[in-house]
């Protein structure tokens, strides 16, 4: 098969990038500041409303890891998280030496349970400790259930980190993923819905913690005019350059979407008549989702095999991919409390992801689409 390969995700630049790296270049900014840095910040501010301010940081990794660093996660202490999701949402808690207390999904938007996370909320509590934090991923970029999940987290007064990685330009009642819980983390990295090569975002509500985030991010340096430190910091601010990919991918983000939700209907179009497999679709007009990636779900059980699919894509040179195998099915995290009824474990067993560029061409689809007919 000599045909170029198809991506899950690939870059997709917009045109205006390059301008904005090379004003970069002609105003020597070529370091983890300068205007493009602010500039993307503004950008994105902008985009998301809600007044949030956001500070422009180097993955989305960093992003969590400080925002777990602002909710006072310390040494021993305790966070709730999706267990559904890419390990990159949890290992944040580790790097904390926190432990990390895995939830199962719900059927819908298999995204974090409402009912497994009270459920471990009032456990631990009896255990002795109260969870510091809870980390919510919209995955695929399909809104978690943002009514249930905040109002239990406001029940039992601990904050939600919202992992909005793979979710901007995604909404729920009309309000943009990121800007929903105490901090959200955004991912530009190369597979994400923009790019800025590599790189990410903390969002915020408080003017203050972005400044302290910022702080953090840039070494924990005082005011003094030697390099003073009375708290361990990082180095995890965005480049100027990168930023300016940053901004020209801003002016790309809605066409990315409307790309992605194209891809979407292609697919819902292509399985229509096939009932063994669900698409993974919005459960109600109030959730809007970029579909960052497409998720098809063999229904009742296995009368579909989509890793025969995998394997038959495979062939014709088009990329698919198992969802994220849970966190509590990982050796690393083997020790790790879990609080579930195996849904997520159940949509890794039955579920595939498929190529869902907001660049694929017509004859790319066309390729797609007979490959999946000739296994249908
Ligand atoms: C990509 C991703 C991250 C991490 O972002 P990086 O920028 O790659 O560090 C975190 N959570 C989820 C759900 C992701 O998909």
């Amino acid at each position: 098969m000599n045909k170029s390969k198809i991506y899950l995700s690939s870059p997709h630049m917009g045109g205006n990038e390059r301008k904005y790296i090379d004003k970069a270049f002609e105003e020597n900014w070529i370091a983890p500041l300068g205007p493009n840095v602010s500039g993307f910040e503004e950008d994105i501010e902008k985009y998301l409303g809600e007044g949030v301010n956001v500070a422009a940081l180097s993955s989305g990794t960093a992003a969590l890891h400080l925002a777990l660093i602002l909710c006072g996660v310390e040494r021993a202490d305790e966070v709730l998280c999706q267990s559904l999701t890419f390990a990159a949402s949890a290992n944040p808690i580790i790097y904390q030496g926190a432990t990390p207390v895995f939830i199962d999904s719900e059927e819908e938007t298999l995204n974090i349970s409402p009912e497994y996370l009270e459920k471990a909320i009032i456990d631990r509590i009896e255990k002795g400790k109260k969870p510091k934090a809870i980390i919510a991923v919209h995955l695929y970029g399909m809104p978690y259930k943002v009514d249930e999940i905040h109002a239990i987290a406001g029940k039992y007064d601990i904050s939600v980190i919202e992992d909005s990685a793979e979710a901007l330009g995604s909404t729920y009642r009309g309000q943009k993923c990121g800007t929903f819980g105490k901090y959200g983390i955004l991912s530009f990295n190369g597979n994400k819905i923009i790019t800025t090569s590599g790189g990410g975002a903390l969002v915020t509500r408080d003017r203050k913690m972005k400044e302290k985030a910022i702080f953090l991010a840039t070494q924990a340096r005082d005011a003094a005019p030697h390099y003073q430190h009375s708290q361990i910091g990082y180095n995890y601010r965005l480049s100027n350059v990168s930023a300016g990919i940053g901004r020209g991918q801003m002016e790309v983000l809605d066409a990315h979407v409307l790309n992605r939700r194209e891809m979407n209907e292609f697919y819902r179009e292509l399985f229509s008549t096939v009932k063994e497999v669900k698409v993974l679709s919005e459960p109600e007009n109030t959730y809007f989702c970029n579909h960052w990636l497409t998720v098809i779900k063999a229904e009742n059980n296995g009368d579909f095999d989509t890793s025969a699919l995998r394997e038959h894509l495979e062939k014709y040179n088009i990329e698919s991919r198992p969802l994220w195998k849970p966190m509590h099915l990982q050796p690393v995290f083997k020790d790790a409390p879990f609080y579930g009824n195996g849904v997520a474990a159940a949509a890794f067993e039955s579920g595939l992801c498929l190529p869902s560029g907001s660049n694929l061409t017509e004859e790319e689809k066309n390729r797609i689409r007979t490959a999946i007919k000739d296994f249908l």
